[in-house]
C-alpha cells in the first residue's frame, strides 16, 4: 500500500513514521519545507491541562473584554468574510456548558495518551527534542482570577486524575526565583504538563523521515486531488505534476479548508495567529513552563533557548507580520519576570493554528472520498497531540482498531 500524505507539520510527519514503521510506503508532499509552519516557533508545552476548549461559558464576553485592553492580545477582523464569521457564530453557541463539558471529555480520550504516546515516539525514532518534566505553571496577578481557576483545578484533580495545587505568592517565589516580587498573588500548577523543543523536534522528525525512507516531496504544493468513483487516484501538484497513490492523508492544519472539495463535508477550521520571539535563556530567567493566565502570555525555558508566545488573531490567511503583537509578549513578561529576556533575539515568528469551532480535531475518513483520512485542526494543542494523532491515523490506515474511539473527531460531525 502506498500513501500519499499531504503536509510536512508535526502530524504529517508523525503520521508518516507511524505508517512506515506499520509497513506502508509512504510519500510526503509539503508546499515549503518540512516543519516550518505552525509546528516550528510553538511554545512547546505538551499539556493535559488544557482539557476544556475556548468555548466554555464566558467566553465571548472575556474575549470582548480582551479586546477592548490597549494591548489586546486576542483580535478579531471588521472585513466580512462569511467562513469566519460562520465560524465564530458556531463557537458563540457552543458556549455552554452541556457543549463545552462534552468537548471536554472528548479532548481528554486523546489527552489522557499524549506524554506517553510522545514518550514512546523518542524511543522508537531515537530522538531527544530536549523533552522535560517539570509541570506547569498558571500564574495570576489577581486573587479574583487566581480564585476564578479553583473549580476547574478542583474538576480537574476529581475527574481526570490530574495533580493541581494552588500556590500563594510566597510558595510561588520560592519554586519558581525568576518570579518579579508583588508581580502576581500565586498560581496553580498541574504537574502532569511537560515541555520540549518544538523546532528542534521538527528537525529531528525530518531526519526521522530520510533514516524511514519515507519519500519526501518538499516545496512542493498540492493544488487539488483528483476523485474518481468515489475515491481520490491522484493529488494534482500546482507544477502540473500528477502523484498517485492507494491512500490519502490531509494533513494540512490551517490550510485544510482549502482542499476541502473532494472531502463531503466542510472542514470547519480558521487559521488562529499566533506569535512568538525566541532568545538565549536570561540568566535570572525562569526555570519552569509558566503562562500568565490572565494576559494569554506563555514563557517556554528549553534546555538550549527561551521562548515567549500569544496572541490569538482572527483574520484569515492573513500573512502580514504585527510587531506591536510582539511588543505585547515581551512587556507582558516584563511585567511579571525579574529579567524576561536575554540577547540576541533569535527568531521572531508567527504561526496559523488550525482552529475548530468546538476545540476538537478532525481526525477520519473523508464521507465523500473512501480513501482520503483527515488528520487537520489541532487547535491550540497540535504539539501535544501530534503523536498520537500520528498514531491513531496510522492504526486506521493500515487496517488496525483504532485504540480509542473516533467518533468525536469524525470528519461532518454537527459543531
Ligand atoms: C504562538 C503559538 C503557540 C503555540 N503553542 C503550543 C503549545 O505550547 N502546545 C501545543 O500543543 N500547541 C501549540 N500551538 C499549536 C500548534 O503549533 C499547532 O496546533 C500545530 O503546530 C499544528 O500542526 P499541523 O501539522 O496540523 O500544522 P502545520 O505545522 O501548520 O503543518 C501543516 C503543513 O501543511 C503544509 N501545507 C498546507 N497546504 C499545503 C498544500 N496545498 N500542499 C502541500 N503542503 C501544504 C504547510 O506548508 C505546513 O507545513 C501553538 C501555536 C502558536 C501559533
Amino acid at each position: 500500500m502506498h500513501t500519499i500524505i499531504i503536509g510536512g507539520g508535526v502530524i504529517g510527519m508523525t503520521t508518516a513514521l507511524e505508517l512506515r514503521r506499520r509497513g506502508v510506503e509512504v510519500t510526503l508532499i509539503e508546499k515549503g519545507s518540512l516543519g516550518k509552519e505552525c509546528s516550528w516557533g510553538n511554545c512547546g508545552l505538551i499539556c493535559p491541562s488544557h482539557i476544556y476548549p475556548l468555548a466554555v461559558p464566558g467566553a465571548v464576553t472575556k474575549v470582548m473584554k480582551l479586546m477592548l485592553s490597549k494591548d489586546a492580545p486576542v483580535a478579531m477582523p471588521l472585513r466580512w468574510n462569511p467562513r469566519l464569521w460562520g465560524f465564530l457564530t458556531r463557537f458563540t453557541m457552543r458556549c455552554n456548558a452541556k457543549d463545552a463539558k462534552q468537548a471536554a471529555l472528548a479532548k481528554y480520550s486523546l489527552l489522557a495518551k499524549a506524554e506517553s504516546s510522545w514518550t514512546e515516539f523518542f524511543a522508537d525514532e531515537t530522538i531527544d527534542p530536549e523533552f522535560e518534566r517539570k509541570g506547569g505553571l498558571f500564574i495570576y496577578r489577581t486573587q479574583k482570577g487566581l480564585d476564578g481557576l479553583r473549580g476547574e483545578a478542583e474538576e480537574l484533580t476529581r475527574d481526570f486524575g490530574q495533580h493541581w495545587k494552588m500556590l500563594d505568592e510566597k510558595q510561588l517565589l520560592t519554586l519558581e526565583p525568576g518570579i518579579k516580587p508583588g508581580s502576581s498573588v500565586g498560581a496553580w500548577v498541574c504537574e502532569e504538563d511537560t515541555h520540549l523543543r518544538p523546532d528542534v523536534l521538527m528537525q529531528q522528525l525530518a531526519a526521522a523521515l530520510v533514516t524511514r525512507g519515507v519519500k519526501v516531496l518538499d516545496n512542493t504544493e498540492v493544488a487539488s486531488l483528483r476523485r474518481e468513483a468515489g475515491k481520490i487516484v491522484a493529488v494534482e501538484t500546482v507544477n502540473g505534476q500528477s502523484i498517485q497513490g492507494d491512500t490519502f492523508v490531509l494533513a494540512t492544519g490551517a490550510w485544510a479548508p482549502k482542499l476541502e472539495e473532494t472531502v463531503g463535508a466542510r472542514l470547519d477550521i480558521q487559521p488562529g495567529k499566533g506569535y512568538s520571539i525566541t532568545m538565549p535563556q536570561p540568566k535570572k530567567g525562569p526555570v519552569l513552563p509558566m503562562i500568565f493566565n490572565e494576559d494569554k502570555v506563555a514563557v517556554t525555558p528549553f534546555k538550549t533557548g527561551y521562548r515567549l508566545g500569544s496572541t490569538m488573531e482572527f483574520a484569515g490567511y492573513d500573512t502580514s507580520f504585527n510587531d506591536k503583537r510582539i511588543g505585547y509578549i515581551v512587556r507582558t513578561a516584563q511585567r511579571y519576570l525579574l529579567e524576561a529576556t536575554a540577547e540576541p533575539v533569535q527568531e521572531k515568528w508567527w504561526g496559523w493554528r488550525p482552529m475548530t469551532p468546538d476545540g476538537l480535531p478532525f481526525i477520519g475518513w473523508a464521507p465523500a472520498s473512501a480513501n482520503l483520512f483527515i488528520n487537520s485542526g489541532h487547535n491550540m494543542e497540535g504539539l501535544t497531540l501530534g503523536a498520537i494523532s500520528g498514531r491513531l491515523a496510522a492504526q486506521v490506515i493500515s487496517g488496525q482498531t483504532a485504540e480509542i474511539d473516533l467518533a468525536p473527531f469524525k470528519v461532518g460531525r454537527k459543531i
